[in-house]
Parts: C-alpha cells; structure tokens; sequence
C-alpha cells in the first residue's frame, strides 16, 4: 500500500467539513482509498462490522453528529447493509449512499439503484485514487442534489405562502366590493333596495316599457308625522315602525315590482307593468289600509297614516329623474290636503280615482241600503219563438240617477271584492224568482246567472251556493239554473277551472260559456270542460248579414257547438235580418231587443203568462243521447 503526503494546501476546503462512514476491511482495496480521503481532509469512521456501522447511523440520526456520505463494502454483510441502506433512504437520505461490490456481487444491487436506496454503485477492483476520486464525485452530487431539493422546497413553500395570501387578499377584495354593493344598493335598516337601486330599476324598466309601449308606475309613500314618533318615543321605536311598514308594504306588492326606503320615511315603490290606469290606485288603496292598521309598540297601539304620489310613464315623464320629481310632488300635494290618500301627478287621473272612490263608497251604500235589483231577459227558440229561458241582469236603483247599467260599476265591484257579497245575493235572488214562478205556476223555465272571474275563483263558491239553494229550497238537481261564464275566465287556470266546473255541474248547473269567440279558447281544452251552451258574442251577430267575416265565425261557432254536442245562443239580437241568418245557419235559440230587452221581475211575469213559455227542452234527443255520460 502506498501512501503520500499531502501538505495543508493540498486539502480539499470542502472536504475537511465532510464525515464519511466507511463499512469495510481495513486490508482490502478500500482502506487505500479511505486514507486517500483522509488525505484529501474527510473525516472517515471507518467500522468493519454492519452492527457497529448501524450504531454509527442511528447516533448521526439522532443528531450527536451529521454524516455526508456512507460507503459500505457489500461482502461485508449483504442482508444487513441493505437493510441499513433502506433505514438511511427512508430516514435519514442526508448522507450519499455508496455501496462498493465486485461484478460478481452485482445481482440485486441495480434493483436497489433504480430505486433511489443506492446513489452510487462502485465497482471493484479499480485504483485507491479512482476511488477516492468517485467517492469524492459522488459525495458532492449528492450534496448538490439535497441543496437543489432544499431549494426547491424552499420555492415551493414560499409559492404556497404566496398563493395563500393573495387568495385571502382575493376573498377580502370580493367580501369588501360585496359589502359596498350592499350598502349602495340596499337600506342597512329595512333591507329594502336603496333610492339608488330604486334609480337603477326605473331606468331600466323606462327604457323596457318605452320598447313595447308599457305604462310604468312610480310610486312614493311617505308616513305621516314620523318625525313625531321619532321625536317623542326615540329613535329605536322610530327604526322598528320602519321596519314593520316595509314590511307590510312589501306584502302589498308582487314580487316583480321593487319596494325601497327611499329615504328617512319616504319609501319608494316601482310598478313596471302598470297596463290599466285603474291599477295603481288600486294598489295605492291597499298601501294605505295596510299602513293604517295600527302597530303594536311596547303593547300600546301606534297609530300610522301615509300620503302617497304616483306618477306614471310615459304621460307624466319621459325619463326617471322627472318621474321621480312629479312622484314628489303628488305626495307633497296629497299630505298638503289630507294626508292618508294618494295622489296623482297628473290631473287626468286625479279625477278618474277619485271618481271611483266616491263610486266605491256609494256601491257599499247601495250593497247595505239594497238598491240592486235583477232584470230578467229572456232567452227564445228561434223556430217556435217560445220563450224557453231567461237571464238574470243586475241593475242599480240610483236614487238621483235612476236604473243604472252593470258595464259603468262592475270592474269597481270586481276590483274591490264587493262583487262575492253581491254575487251571492244575485244567485239568492235568482233562486227565489224561480220558486216564485213556480208557486205562480208560470212555465218552467231555466235562469241563468253571470258569474265573474272573482265569483268563479272563490274555493267556496259551490258549498255556499249549495246553502243558499236549502235555504231557499230550491233543488238544484231540477237543473234549472244555468252559469255563464266568460270565455277569457275559462282559459285562465285549466286544471282548477275543469275541477270547479265539474263540481258545480254535478250540483245541478248547467254551463254556459259567455260573449264566445271574443277569448281565445283552446278547442282541446273545451272538449274536456263540462259544457252545455255556447253564447255568441253580440259583436258578431251584429255583423253576420253585412260583415263575410263576422257570417263565417258565426258558422263555426254553430258547427262546433253541433260537433261538441252543446246548444248554441246568439246574443243581442236587435233585427229580423240577423234572426233570419242566424236561422239560416242552424242556431236555435236567441237573445235580444227584437223579442225583448232586461225587464223588471213583474214585467217577466206577465209576459210569460201571456205568451206562455215552453219548458226546458233545449236538446233534441239525439244530442241528449249523445252527451249521456259514458258515451
Ligand atoms: P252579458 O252577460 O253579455 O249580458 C248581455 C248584455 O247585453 C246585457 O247588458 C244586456 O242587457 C245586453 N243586451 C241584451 N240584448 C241586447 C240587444 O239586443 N242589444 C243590446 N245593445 N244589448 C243587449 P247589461 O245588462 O248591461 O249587462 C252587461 C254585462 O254585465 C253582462 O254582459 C254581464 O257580463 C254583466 N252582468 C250583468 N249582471 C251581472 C251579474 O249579476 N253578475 C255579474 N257577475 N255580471 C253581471
Ligand atoms: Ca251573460
Ligand atoms: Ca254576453
């Protein structure tokens, strides 16, 4: 074995800091190659058995002392060294792992180099200085690759770091642009939209209704002596009021529509398809009753009123800001004159609500003091000019202007439900007229009732009318009251409409279907309607002898009404020529000033026992026949 001297100079600088373990014989090549390391500055443990190698590893595990580099002479102890080399990968992969063999030791050893256990595969025999060399290599790869590892593990937390905070800087950006919507777009107190929610929406909703020439409403509903509440009870009470009103507001409005705080105690309320010019007093009405019912405050009732301005697109304004100026100034006016009501801007409308305020409190008047009264008109056979029917017509005794006509207050009964009240009292009176007629023993006739859309849509129509009919003993199952229903009503809910006609049919009723060819009815639809009659709207039979258009829709109507097996009734017959037509074409039976107009209870009768009437055979057989159920 030769050896050299080295001077300091010599030294490797990096070399002197490295610790290496060596497990092999001192006699074999590797001792050579050890002291050349040792000549180059590392410090080598040099140990001859696997047992004391695995003591020297676990103490540098432990951390007594860092180790760079382990080279292990695989004849030493094989099953040994590769568990010590899967304990260093596995644990401790601070130290380069050097396994040294001779090619006939090989087998296996490439399988533990693919793996990652071994860094680096020596073979033997090859010269001390060689290996001294490849250790030395191998030791500083391995440093190098730990240090890149180090580094790269470094990036990628720092990246992690990075990521997380602009994540969370993301998050805060978004949560605080959230908050700032919310407090330009929504009232921290209500949680209503703000005025400049309320700005945006008009805008828009201007822009909309300007396309396809739609009305908007603007409405702005501001309480009544607020500041008094405020004032006297503080400023906690003040924010609860707020709070309930806008709720009770809200209630008032459909969901499409936007109810804001307009300001301290203004509130805001858009209505972007305010078609009839009736609508918006009407919903004004209900702000104002649902307001005045009182608040329950610390248990004392607080009593609450508000005066509201309405303006409306396009008649008052063309744009938003003007809009809501003239809504401003309907609602100054209104607090300026009574407080409580609403105002419109425009003068026009002024005078149309408030005609229908005062007709709405004379209709109450005229329920409670009972100045209706029917009119009967009756329905005739078109061959035998016999009058086989008759139809119920509501008229109001006005004391200062006489018999009034149903067309000038029915939408004021509809709109505000006074009709269900009345409705009922024209079906009680319409019961009772037949019972009279038949103790007078005048011929049996059918009658038939209007029902409105508000009538029909009650769930309690059928059981009510079946109590009025015991207490006036009337027996439905005679089948000699009859229920026109408009054509439009029909094709408003198919599925509760079917279910609420089967109903009354099976109570007794007969059907009718009014003013037909005016709605537009699906014909499937009306196959599965329990049906009896068709009545042809007036419009066409006035038309049928001069209108080509008005003769073929008539034509229709009367063939379907064949082919559905239901009688047909043209109405409002006033000339020889359209009864002729009308014949001509196959319809049977009529209405009209030619034979008779609405006529007072006492005129009807005398009427029917002058002429006398046929009683009710409306059907041939053959139509009987055919509508039997089961057919
Ligand atoms: P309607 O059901 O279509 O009634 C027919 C209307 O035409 C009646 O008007 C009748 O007087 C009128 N009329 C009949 N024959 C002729 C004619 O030859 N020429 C002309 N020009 N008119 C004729 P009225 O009585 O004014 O009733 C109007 C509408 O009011 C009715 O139309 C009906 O929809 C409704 N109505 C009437 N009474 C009641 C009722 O008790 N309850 C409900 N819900 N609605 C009713
Ligand atoms: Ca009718
Ligand atoms: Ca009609």
């Amino acid at each position: 074995m030769s050896q050299r001297n080295y001077s300091k100079s010599d030294l490797n600088p990096v070399a002197q800091q490295f610790e290496l373990l060596v497990l092999g014989s001192e006699g074999t090549q590797i001792g050579l190659a050890v002291k050349t390391l040792e000549a180059h500055g590392y410090h080598v443990q040099c140990e001859a058995s696997a047992a004391k190698a695995d003591k020297f590893i676990r103490a540098a595990m432990a951390g007594s002392r860092t180790l760079h580099a382990v080279l292990l002479e695989i004849a030493i102890d094989r099953s040994q060294i590769v568990e010590l080399l899967k304990l260093l990968h596995q644990h401790y992969p601070r130290p380069a792992r050097i396994v040294l063999a001779r090619p006939d030791e090989l087998q296996g050893l490439e399988e533990l180099l693919n793996d990652g256990l071994i860094d680096k595969l020596l073979l033997q025999p090859c010269s001390d200085k060689k290996l001294a060399q490849l250790i030395e290599d191998t030791v500083r790869l391995h440093e190098a690759v730990l240090l890149n590892v180090e580094l790269i593990k470094k990036v990628d937390d720092l990246q992690k770091e990075v990521d997380a905070a602009n994540s969370n800087l993301d998050k805060r950006v978004k949560e605080k642009a959230e908050e700032l919507i919310k407090l330009i777009y929504y009232d921290e107190l209500t949680g209503l939209a703000s005025s400049a929610l309320l700005k945006d929406r008009l805008s828009h909703a201007i822009k909309s209704a300007a396309r396809d020439s739609r009305k908007v409403a603007l409405f702005l509903v501001g309480l009544d002596r607020f500041k008094y509440i405020n004032d006297s009870l503080g400023q906690d009470i003040g924010d609860q009021v707020l709070r309930d009103i806008s709720e009770r507001i809200s209630k008032c409005v459909r969901s499409s529509d936007t109810v804001s705080r307009f300001g301290g105690d203004v509130f805001g309320l858009l209505v972007t398809d305010a078609e009839r010019v009736e609508d918006p007093g009407f919903l004004a009405h209900r702000i104002l009753e649902a307001v005045a019912v009182p608040l329950k405050i610390q248990g004392q009732d607080l009593f609450l009123t508000a005066s509201i301005g309405i303006s409306i697109f396009p008649s008052d304004a063309d744009g938003a800001n003007l809009l809501l100026a003239n809504a401003e100034t309907a609602m100054r006016q209104a607090k300026l004159q009574a407080r409580n009501q609403f105002r419109y801007y425009s003068g026009e409308f002024n005078q149309i609500a408030s005609r229908r305020l005062s007709l709405e409190a004379e209709l109450r008047r005229a329920i409670n003091k009972k100045e209706f009264e029917l009119y009967y008109q009756p329905r005739v056979d078109v061959s035998s000019q016999c009058v086989i029917g008759a139809e119920s017509l509501l008229r109001w005794q006005h004391p200062d202007r006489g018999i009034l006509l149903p067309g000038g207050f029915l939408s004021v009964l509809e709109e505000t439900g006074l009709i269900q009240p009345l409705g009922y009292w024209v079906l009680e009176e319409s019961m009772q007229a037949l019972q009279r007629w038949q103790a007078q023993s005048l011929p049996l006739i059918r009658l038939a009732v209007n029902l409105s859309a508000r009538q029909f849509h009650d769930r309690q129509l059928p059981d009510r009318i079946q109590q009025i009919a015991d207490n006036v003993k009337l027996d439905l199952m005679q089948q000699r009251l009859e229920l026109e229903i408009t054509e439009s009503l029909l094709m408003e809910d198919i599925t509760s409409t079917r279910a609420m006609l089967q109903r009354l049919h099976e109570m007794g009723f007969k059907i009718a279907i009014d003013d037909f060819g005016t709605g537009y009815s699906a014909l499937n639809y009306l196959i599965t309607f329990p049906l009896d009659h068709l009545k042809i709207d007036k419009s066409f039979v006035d038309k049928i002898h001069t209108n080509d258009d008005a003769k073929a829709i008539v034509e229709a109507i009367v063939s379907l009404s064949y082919s559905l097996h239901l009688n047909v009734i043209a109405e409002g017959v006033e000339t020889r020529e359209q009864l002729i037509a009308l014949q001509s074409l196959g319809c049977k039976q009529f209405q009209g000033y030619l034979f008779a107009k609405p006529m007072p209870e006492q005129q009807f009768v005398s009427l029917m026992s002058d002429r006398g009437g046929a009683s009710i055979v409306e059907m041939a057989p053959e139509d009987r026949l055919l509508r039997d159920p089961g057919r």
